[in-house]
């Protein structure tokens, strides 16, 4: 059969918590042309402990592309016309692996953990007065979130590590560096590498000079030498060793919010996104500048668009659990099958009455870094059924974004006047429209949801050496399709704010 003539394309691998996708886009439409998504394991070892098989998800990116190619050739379109893959993952989940045999030391521990807690709590001790320290070279509250402190539970507690450190054959890295280093050969010349979106988020990175800092190192006791090349979020790393995409670049690379963000097309300063996953996260394009928040919010980098180009900051909020809460009903609870199975739910009451979900199964993050909180389900009566329950935990999603909004609007001084929104929970027409009402503000999807990959498939097609990606971020403004407009009264959705804040109290303190 004829081939079907598309013109460049760009490929995005999106490793995420919850799935692995790969997605394929023509570089002069931005159109998305196939993919496909692998759902991945999650284990629970122990109370607080998340961790992921870095194997699995390995073998899940391979999966996905393979199966994408196959998908392309069944649409007579002809992979080798794939020029250039982009690399968007799952941030601070921390893999350190060994670079003579190729496998890892020790499950993945994923950003969620909460196992740290102790270890944080003897660091602070080194700090005199106050977090201020590492806040200001990194822009992070010293949390179990953040990347360092997980290293330095693996070095303390998985002895082959410390001697595979002393024998210089460990390798350490985020999702990114693990799937670029075992993609462009892994044992046999593998690139060891991290781009500068990835970096801001192991809090051992100065956010002003974006390289690894010999202070932060030594406070964390974490050695230099297993921390390799920070790059720019558009470069080519590196070439894909086997497979249908065999001889193509790795050329793009940005922490999954930061590919977000790009892929909304929020490159003026002032332009945010608010991304719903297994967590929640939005950010604020703050430009060149390094802005500090008052209120909660993280500074992080935003992403920087080839190795002589400037570094854009941005500040954010960032929530654990949102789309967690509905696999955790899904998964724990079982009263629903599927993820979209929530909306029938909530849909059929259209009220939680007087129900409030907090879901701080990994303690409270923005702005609260609460690692004392646990989740709650309150003001439940014997009326309460499972469809008010899946009412509230969707309503817990949208609160917990009117806090960071709210954070975001006194740090930033102008509130946004419209909020745009990406990620699979974005499907749910129910969430969307709950929402806008209760931000009192116009909540606007685009009507290709895929951002994320959008953004990494963007740096990638973009990167210098590569050079098929020419659309210009108005050529895409045509993207932004649908809005949801608040029904509600102000006063309406504030009584319920402000239940829901009560409802955030009760939760904190839980754990001492
Ligand atoms: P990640 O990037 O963290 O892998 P995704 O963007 O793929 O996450 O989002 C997956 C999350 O979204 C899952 O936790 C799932 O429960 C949730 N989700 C997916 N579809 C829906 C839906 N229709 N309504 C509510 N939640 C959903």
């Amino acid at each position: 059969p004829k081939k079907t003539v598309v013109g460049p394309l760009v490929g995005a691998v999106v490793q995420g918590t919850n799935s692995t996708r790969f997605l394929v886009f023509s570089s002069k439409t931005a159109d998305l042309l196939s993919h496909h998504q692998v759902e991945l394991t999650e284990d629970f070892p122990r109370e607080g402990w998340v961790e992921q098989d870095p194997k699995e998800i390995l073998q899940s990116v391979y999966e996905c592309i393979e199966r994408t190619c196959q998908k392309l050739a069944e649409l007579h379109i002809d992979v080798s016309n794939i020029k250039a893959t982009g690399v968007s993952n799952q941030r601070e989940t921390t893999v350190i692996w060994d670079k003579l045999t190729g496998e890892p030391f020790y499950n993945a521990i994923v950003w969620l953990d909460l196992r740290t807690q102790p270890t944080l709590e003897n660091l602070s001790k080194k700090i005199p007065g106050n977090n201020n320290f590492v806040k200001s070279e990194t822009g992070l509250p010293l949390s179990t979130y953040f990347s360092a402190v997980k290293l330095r539970w693996i070095l303390d507690n998985v002895r082959q590590v410390q001697k595979a450190v002393e024998e210089g054959r460990a390798l350490l890295g985020t999702i990114d560096s693990w799937l670029i280093w075992s993609v462009t050969g892994g044992v046999n010349g593998g690139v060891h590498c991290t781009d500068v979106t990835n970096a801001s988020r192991t809090m051992l990175s100065n956010i002003h000079s974006l390289e690894w800092d010999k202070e932060l190192c030594d406070f964390f006791d974490i050695p230099m030498d297993i921390l390799r090349n920070v790059w720019s979020s558009s470069d080519i790393y590196g070439r894909i060793k086997a497979g249908s995409l065999e001889g193509e670049p790795i050329s793009g690379c940005l922490g999954d919010q930061s590919a977000a963000l790009v892929g909304q097309m929020c490159f003026q300063e002032g332009q945010a996104k608010n991304t719903y996953s297994t967590g929640r996260f939005l950010l604020c394009n703050t430009g060149h500048k390094c802005v500090f928040s008052a209120h909660g919010l993280l500074t992080t980098v935003a992403y920087k668009p080839g190795r002589d180009k400037p570094v854009c900051y941005a500040l954010e909020g960032s929530v654990g659990i949102a789309g967690a809460v509905i696999r955790w009903l899904r998964d724990n609870l079982g009263i629903i099958n599927t993820s979209e199975e929530i909306e029938t739910l909530a849909k059929d009451v259209g009220t939680s009455y007087g129900c409030y979900f907090v879901p701080a199964f990994s303690g409270l993050y923005a702005p609260f870094w609460e690692p004392s909180a646990r989740g709650i389900i309150c003001g439940l009566s014997q009326f309460t059924s499972k469809n008010h329950i899946a009412f509230a935990a969707l309503e817990s999603v949208c609160f917990q974004t009117r806090e960071i909004l709210d954070a975001m609007n006194y740090d930033c001084g102008i509130p946004l006047s419209h909020l745009q929104v990406d990620g699979a929970m974005t499907n749910n027409r129910i969430l969307m429209q709950l929402q806008a009402d209760i931000l009192h503000i116009p909540v606007i999807k685009p009507s290709m949801p895929e951002t994320t990959a959008l953004g990494a498939a963007m740096a990638a097609g973009a990167a210098e050496g590569v050079g098929v990606w020419s659309l210009k971020p108005e050529d895409l403004s045509v993207i932004f399709m649908e809005r949801f407009e608040p029904q509600i009264k102000a006063t309406e959705s504030e009584i319920r704010y402000s239940t829901w804040k009560k409802a955030v109290r009760k939760s904190m303190g839980w754990v001492t």
